[in-house]
């Protein structure tokens, strides 16, 4: 069979928690919650099924929860979309980003990635026929660098994909940066996939800059966002996207032979539930904890730490170990520390197309302190 995706194998995320399984390491690879969500979401789907609430809903989604997803984004970002007509509900942030690409990438269309990027973007974009372009993050702070962004751009460019908080890095563009990237894409047609997933974990007090709130930037944009990521419930697979009518009217056409709806007692659950905007408000304090318990302990060590402004990842610098495994390729350092030290990672390379590697790999820290503690006690011996 000729291959529509030659090039690609299991998910390093699928990969890394297979051995963390296997091995029993304490799994900081892959990015989930290993603590449950608030019970009272998990009443509200319950007390949804039994109201009867079990058959297709909408196929943009339950109007109660378009509904409370747009006063989210008024709240918060000043920018209004109109639930009927500008947001759909996906079945998570990873099904709201290929169908924005399949919805709008003609074959032979360029689409740009900043690398490192989240590892279905490439495939996504292949699968529609576009073809990838891959412009560099600033090694080293993984800052934006407009002029090879522009550079990038042709007339064949139809879209390209921002993500802030930033997975792998944890960085988190400034307004600076959604000002210069509104300008650079004011005078083309190029459309803006936004993925969104960390919105509400943003530390320090920094703001999250969401395209929303760039007049420019969302008359052109996709908007993805994920409960999973919101509400600790990665399983749960919902998110959503907001966008202009126009091109929420495309992506529905697609949406609709994709998954045509997603779980229904679900959806009534979180249109409850977000009635309280408490939840996602405590997020960056809660996160923040985490994160400042994490980076205390591995500032003990001899991992060079990265700065984490958002997301639940920390990065660190493995080159200057004491063990010679830190000159061993990222990938393969993340297979030893699993098996011989008992803690998962995700090597940085597995999100550059061509394994770029810089001695840096990730760690999750959305995990109960207790398991934050007991990753620290084992990667305290390196
Ligand atoms: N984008 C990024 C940057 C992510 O980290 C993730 C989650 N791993 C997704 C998209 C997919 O989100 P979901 O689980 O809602 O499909
Ligand atoms: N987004 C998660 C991560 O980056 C993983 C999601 C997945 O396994 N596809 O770790």
């Amino acid at each position: 069979l000729a291959s529509r995706l030659p090039n690609v194998g299991t998910t390093i995320f699928t990969v890394m928690s297979a051995l963390a399984t296997e091995t029993g390491a304490v799994n900081l690879g892959q990015g989930f919650p290993d603590f449950n969500c608030d019970p009272a979401l998990v009443d509200a789907v319950s007390t949804a099924m039994q109201a009867g609430l079990n058959q297709y809903p909408p196929m943009p989604g339950v109007p109660a929860l378009r509904e409370a997803i747009s006063k989210k984004i008024e709240a918060l970002y000043g920018r209004h979309y109109a639930a009927g007509s500008e947001i759909t509900v996906t079945a998570g942030a990873t099904q709201a980003i290929i169908t924005c690409i399949l919805s709008t990438v003609h074959p032979g269309d360029e689409v740009i990635v900043l690398e490192p990027c989240y590892d279905s973007y490439v495939p996504n974009i292949e699968l529609a026929g576009g073809v990838v372009v891959r412009v560099p993050l600033t090694p080293g702070t993984f800052r934006p660098d407009f002029d090879k962004i522009a550079a990038a751009i042709t007339p064949k460019t139809r879209a390209i994909i921002v993500n802030t908080p930033h997975n792998p890095s944890a960085t988190v563009w400034k307004r600076e940066d959604m000002l210069q990237l509104q300008d650079l894409l004011a005078p083309t047609n190029v459309l803006l996939i936004s993925d969104e997933v960390y919105e509400h974990m943003v530390f320090d007090g920094q703001p999250h800059e969401s395209a929303a709130r760039y007049p420019g930037l969302a008359a052109r944009a996709f908007i993805v966002s994920s409960f999973g990521k919101t509400y600790h419930v990665t399983g749960w697979k919902v998110g959503f996207v907001a966008a202009p009518a126009a091109l929420s009217a495309e992506f529905r056409k697609v949406h609709q032979f994709n998954v045509f709806t997603v779980n229904t007692p679900v959806q009534h659950a979180l249109a409850a539930y977000m009635a309280n905007p408490q939840p996602y408000l405590d997020l960056p304090a809660f996160y923040q904890h985490k994160r400042d318990l994490f980076r205390a302990g591995l500032a003990k060590t001899r991992f060079k730490l990265l700065p984490s402004e958002g997301s639940y990842f920390q990065c660190v610098d493995i080159s200057e170990l004491a063990v010679p495994e830190r000159s061993l390729p990222e990938a393969d350092f993340c297979q030893w520390l699993t098996r011989e030290i008992g803690v998962a990672a995700i090597p940085l390379s597995a999100f550059y197309g061509n394994g770029f590697d810089q001695h840096v790999v990730r760690f999750c820290f959305a995990k109960k302190d207790e398991t934050l503690v007991s990753a620290l006690e084992r990667l305290a011996r390196l």
